[in-house]
């Protein structure tokens, strides 16, 4: 059987749930953990950051609500 990551963690997760970004309008499966630490994909808070500026995105990266490295000012820069 094909294994589904969260797309936040990552890791592999018996149940996933389909969720609005609430930066993107995209869908993301993400895990329970996720949800309840309003998380959002990495790579989805870089997306918006160099999408609609650094500002739109300050919250997620100040509250570090990601997993992963940190995310720097030069990564939110196209
Ligand atoms: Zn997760």
């Amino acid at each position: 059987m094909e294994k589904i990551l969260c797309y936040s963690c990552n890791k592999n997760k018996n149940k996933l749930n389909l969720r609005k970004s609430s930066l993107l309008p995209i869908n993301l499966l993400v895990c329970e953990t996720c949800i309840a630490s309003k998380f959002e994909p990495r790579w989805v808070i870089i997306l918006s950051g160099r999408q609609f500026g650094s500002e739109y995105v300050r919250e997620y990266v100040i509250k570090k609500r990601y997993i992963g490295n940190e995310i720097s000012a030069s990564e939110l820069l196209v």
